[in-house]
């Protein structure tokens, strides 16, 4: 995942890659392969590698009661100034405060000596990143369900004051039914006073609205979420983001042109190509709500799957 407070200009941008971890030479120690808090009322069996972040290290565990969980592991040693702490501590009681059934559902912390331990609801499926890998794009019904558990989600976090800030594929997860679960609230904020504004530039280069790239002086707020909503949609459509360039430089130029492209060689939905167009607007005041977008043609006037079979994980379903 990267988290840049500062964009880092000239840096690869295909994948959305993690930014380096610092002192990435020395890789941390594995955690205990039983892993158990300071006063031992915690224990899980560490299980297979699931991946990694900016900060943190991601283990499939077992609970005392057989029950499968995803532990994400910080090590202390990482956490030795007071931003570091105090930006965990913000993850930590944003993501906490948070229960929906399209949000990676937190469930304990607590520490050891090493480290300190999250443990959350699994998704064994891998991100949404992962599977267009392997899918290429995403059919239209497809996108339209993950679309519609997508702003379920930001609807529910927006009326509890969060904005995500970091929505991505590579942040949106599925469970073993293949529901979408938005997760790493690394990057959220928490809005304490109406009208608040926020003035930290971060987000990742592909996903990141124009107001926070080039009105720091007024600041952003929940609408950096629905631009990037529009990003993900065109993304899942097309199988790349619509401003994706070779350096980052270049691809904030493009996103404060708003100089996106739809690609010639295969037909995409005109409701759909609307739909983006008016998501990607570049003066927040003016895009949709996520009520509106809801509301659009493209999801009122096309097939919405209930489910996506397992099978999707490996070819396009039929969903005629
Ligand atoms: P960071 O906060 O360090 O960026 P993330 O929360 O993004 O870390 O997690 C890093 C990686 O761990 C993810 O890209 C994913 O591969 C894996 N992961 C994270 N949370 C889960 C989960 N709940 N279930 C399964 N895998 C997860």
């Amino acid at each position: 995942k990267s988290r840049n407070p500062q964009p880092a200009a000239g840096q690869a941008a295909q994948a959305d890659p993690p930014l380096p971890r610092q002192n990435s030479k020395t890789a941390p120690p594995s955690p205990p392969a039983i892993i158990r808090d300071l006063n031992r009322v915690h224990a899980f069996t560490r299980l297979g590698f699931l991946g990694e972040g900016g900060f943190a290290r991601v283990y499939e565990a077992l609970d005392a009661r057989g029950g499968h969980h995803a532990i994400k592991v910080v090590t202390k040693t990482s956490l030795k100034t007071k931003k570091a702490k105090t930006k965990l501590y913000a993850e930590i009681k944003i993501h906490r405060s948070l229960d929906h059934p399209n949000i990676v559902r937190f469930r304990e912390c607590f520490e050891d000596t090493e480290n300190v331990y999250m443990t959350l609801e699994l998704c064994d499926a891998g991100s949404l990143m992962d599977l267009l890998r392997r899918r290429k794009r995403f059919t239209e019904p497809e996108a339209r369900f993950f679309m519609v558990q997508l702003i379920g989600a930001c609807n529910y976090m927006h009326d509890n004051q969060v904005i995500h800030r970091d929505l991505k594929l590579g942040n949106l997860f599925l469970d073993k039914n293949m529901n979408v679960k938005v997760g790493d609230f690394g990057l959220a904020a928490l809005i304490e006073n109406p009208g608040e504004r926020k003035k930290t530039i971060c987000g990742t280069p592909n996903y990141i609205a124009p107001e926070v790239l080039f009105d720091t002086a007024n600041g952003h707020s929940f609408e950096v979420d629905t631009w990037s909503n529009g990003v993900i949609l065109y993304t899942l459509l097309v199988g790349k983001p619509p401003f994706q360039t070779k350096d980052v430089k270049t691809i904030y130029q493009r996103i404060k042109a708003n100089d996106y492209e739809f690609p010639a060689d295969r037909p995409i939905n005109v409701d759909a190509k609307e739909l983006i167009a008016s998501i990607l607007t570049p003066d927040p005041r003016e895009r949709p709500s996520l009520e509106n977008i809801l509301d659009h043609r493209w999801f009122t006037h096309g097939i919405v799957p209930a489910s996506i079979p397992k099978s999707a994980l490996d070819y396009a379903p039929d969903f005629r």
